[in-house]
């Protein structure tokens, strides 16, 4: 994979998209500095080999052109910090003023440009713009993960101006060799943990996962479609009808691949989705109307921990309750434990997707894991099996 690593930047112009879509307060301060750290190695290295640095980026969902509350201006000072050099901004990201600005940038500066998403041509992946960027800079760095799965002017189609000088950030070539090492070169035996409220929105994942994995947890909301389609009483739980057959489906293929597939045995039941609600365990099947299951049980919990702490290799994604809410967080605290304990003995573990890694921050053993993917939807199209146009373009 070529990376900033392999590239003799002295006296070239780089070109980097990153990922700066970083949270605000009403006052303009980054509240979350997680995504510019991460991207902060790569500008480095780019500055050490000799060469200058163009960032650019989108920054929240601007409807109609430039808006203030949307500028990139505001993380200036942020980005200075991390990279300890004073970065230059200019209001605009492509135009006259940008072109002379990068004209006049010298070796170990850094430019930032103003949010590409003042374009629409940027998420249309327009050719023109694309083009009008690359002409700011002598090679093309891809270091957002997180948009690498958008065909987008400044994430794909400006790489083909630069057939030869084109290459990954070391956040986005990180992420594809954890992936990489998670499903494909990874220490037996794997486990992936699937949370999270719906079948539908995990089916492709999990399909794939089924010629992959040696064991598949199936927790959180989307169990009691499995419940339900084994004959189970769900109460009043989350369910999606539609997906019945798919979800005997999953199971016939599972047993016919030799996959073992782990469903919560028992549950937290709640008369409410509230945090006050009145709450008992039941078993897997159980549960009576007027009540949901809105976390695994105990039973549960024991067999999950068991399954993760033998791996040799475990993928999580999405908690396995509504862990938002104290009352049923119990079982996504001991998932996170569980992965952890098998990090300790020697597992490569990975957790990717919003909800989980929020739930490994929220017990604090975000540290304790082997790789926390940046990348909610990238990282599951990638675990889909489809091919990123971002990637795709930067390798071929
Ligand atoms: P997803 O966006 O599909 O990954 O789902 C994440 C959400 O699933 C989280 O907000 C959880 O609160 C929710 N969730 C997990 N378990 C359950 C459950 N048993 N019932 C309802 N929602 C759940």
């Amino acid at each position: 994979m070529n990376t900033v690593r392999d590239y003799d930047f002295s006296g070239k112009k780089a070109i980097v998209r990153v990922d700066f879509n970083v949270p605000l307060d009403d006052h303009f301060n980054v509240t979350d500095d997680t995504r510019i750290r991460a991207a902060a190695p790569t500008i480095k290295t780019i500055l050490e080999k000799g060469g200058s640095a163009i960032l650019m980026s989108h920054l929240g969902r601007p409807k109609n052109g430039p808006e203030d509350k949307f500028s990139l201006k505001h993380i200036v000072t942020k980005v200075s910090e991390h990279l300890g050099v004073n970065v230059k901004f200019v209001s605009d990201c492509i135009g006259e003023d940008v072109e002379a600005e990068a004209n006049n940038l010298k070796a170990g500066e850094v430019l930032l440009l103003d949010n590409l998403r003042f374009y629409k041509e940027e998420t249309n992946g327009d050719n023109a713009f694309a083009e009008k960027l690359a002409k700011l800079a002598d090679c093309y760095v891809n270091d957002a993960f997180g948009t690498a799965h958008r065909a987008h002017a400044s994430t794909t189609i400006i790489a083909k101006f630069f057939p030869k000088d084109k290459m990954f950030g070391l956040l986005l070539a990180g992420e594809l060799e954890s992936i990489e090492k998670a499903i494909k070169t990874g220490k037996a035996p794997l486990t992936a943990i699937m949370g999270g409220s719906k079948v539908s929105s995990k089916i492709q994942i999990i399909t794939q996962l089924l010629d992959k994995v040696d064991n598949l947890i199936i927790g959180g909301g989307m169990g009691y479609t499995f419940s339900k389609a084994k004959g189970g009483k769900i109460g009043n739980s989350i369910v999606e009808d539609d997906f019945l057959e798919t979800a005997l489906n999953v199971l016939k293929e599972a047993e016919e691949k030799g996959v073992n597939i782990y469903l919560p045995v028992d549950s937290l039941i709640a008369d409410d989705f509230s945090n006050d609600a009145n709450t008992k365990v039941a078993s897997a099947g159980e549960i009576p109307d007027g009540w949901e299951g809105l976390d695994c049980g105990p039973e549960s919990r024991k067999v999950f921990g068991s399954v993760i702490e033998q791996s040799g290799t475990v993928l999580w994604n999405g908690p396995v309750g509504v862990f938002e809410m104290e009352t049923f967080g119990a079982g996504t605290k001991a998932i996170a434990e569980s992965v952890v304990r098998a990090t300790e003995n020697g597992a490569f573990t990975l957790i990717g997707g919003g909800d989980s890694v929020a739930a490994i921050n929220k017990y604090g053993l975000a540290d304790q894991v082997s790789y926390i993917s940046t990348g909610g939807g990238a990282l599951l199209e990638l675990l889909e099996g489809k091919v990123l146009p971002g990637v795709d373009a930067v390798l071929n």
